[in-house]
């Protein structure tokens, strides 16, 4: 694959999130800049550090401070991503950062409120004014709803919330999750009553549900079937899928001093975002022969959505406050690879 070609295909934004009550309470320093210009991402030491060193400096495809609005995240970064999945590609986003820095606000917004609306509800709008328009073309969407934690999978929509999937291939479809349940939607409220299922399924089993979702990925996949009379006579079909993950916190898990169990978890979510991140920048890179897609249960699943044809966006989500900067430089350093 050549570099220009990969780099059409993997783009990496960065979104900074406004300073919270608490935050400003507390008065802390904001020590992240965003020259939206630029796309640069400008992180100062605090100044209670050594006021010496430089300010550290990121370039990434687009950047969006704390005033950044959802629809024009949708409009400039996924837009394109969604149309070329209605064509018949495959298309994976990924919110990636620390806990508390907007990833399920990236991923789902704030319910109700159609202004803060994230990228999962308005691609079901999108895909379903699309279809509305289409003339010529039948279009049948379905929607599975998974979950990765521990290296273990699994199905947010099924009845038995205990059961676990297993990954299999077959050579002419490649990568997927055995009995994973999906359901035909016909309308966006269809769609978003799937989501809300699985949702409320990934809730129940946590008794802390932050904690939970820091320790976890979240998958919402939508397959879009479209079939279409040629001009030779005959129907042809396109598939294209549509992978909206919110990725586990990326904070390091182990600083907290954990044993045992915790501490195998603690490994494990490291080692799939480490190797998502080793995935992403073999692919961005170009040069590599090999992509090291089966080192994690989620760059496996997602084989066929990375890299080739898929277009794939990463959300790095970062804090702007000073007790955040060294997670803040970890999440652009993560990402500035992966670019
Ligand atoms: P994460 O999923 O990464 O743990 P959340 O999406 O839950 O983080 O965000 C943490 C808090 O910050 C939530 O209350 C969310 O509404 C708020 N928030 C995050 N990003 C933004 C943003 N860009 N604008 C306004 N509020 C935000
Ligand atoms: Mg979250």
């Amino acid at each position: 694959m050549s570099k220009s070609k990969s780099s059409e295909s993997v783009k990496v934004v960065v979104r900074c999130r406004p300073m919270n009550e608490k935050e400003r309470a507390a008065k802390f320093e904001r020590v992240v800049s965003v020259d939206v210009k630029l796309g640069q991402i400008i992180v100062r030491n605090p100044r209670e550090a050594s006021a010496s060193e430089l300010p550290k400096v990121f370039t990434f495809d687009s950047v969006y401070d704390w005033n950044s609005k959802q629809i024009d995240l949708y409009d400039e970064t996924f837009r394109p991503l969604v149309d070329s999945v209605l064509l018949g590609f495959n298309g994976t986003i990924f919110a990636y950062g620390q806990t508390g820095t907007g990833k399920t606000y990236t991923m789902e917004g704030v319910r109700n409120d159609p202004d803060r609306r994230g990228v999962i509800p308005n691609s079901f709008e999108h895909i379903f004014t699309n279809i509305s328009r289409s003339q010529n073309q039948q279009y049948l969407v379905r929607a599975s709803y998974l979950e990765i934690y521990q290296e273990e999978i699994k199905d947010l929509l099924s009845k038995d919330q205990s059961r676990r999937l297993e990954l299999r291939e077959r050579p002419d479809t490649g990568v997927y999750v055995k009995d994973l349940s999906s359901f035909v939607t016909k309308s966006v409220r269809e769609i978003e009553h799937v989501m809300n299922v699985g949702n409320q399924n990934r809730s129940v089993g946590a008794t802390n549900m932050n904690e939970h979702s820091s320790r976890s990925h979240a998958i919402f996949l939508i397959t879009v079937e479209c079939s279409e009379l040629g001009l030779d006579g005959e129907n042809h079909i396109r598939v294209g899928k549509l992978n909206l993950v919110d990725l586990a916190g990326s904070e390091r898990q182990t600083k907290t001093g954990a044993q045992g169990e915790r501490l195998k978890e603690a490994t494990k979510i490291n080692l799939s975002l480490s190797a998502l991140g080793n995935v992403i920048s073999a692919l961005v890179d170009g040069r590599s022969s090999h992509i090291p897609y089966r080192d994690s249960k989620l760059t496996r699943l997602l084989q066929d959505s990375l890299g080739g044809n898929a277009r794939t966006v990463m959300v790095a989500n970062i804090g702007p406050a000073s007790y955040n900067v060294e997670e803040t430089l970890t999440t652009l350093r993560y990402s500035n690879r992966a670019k």
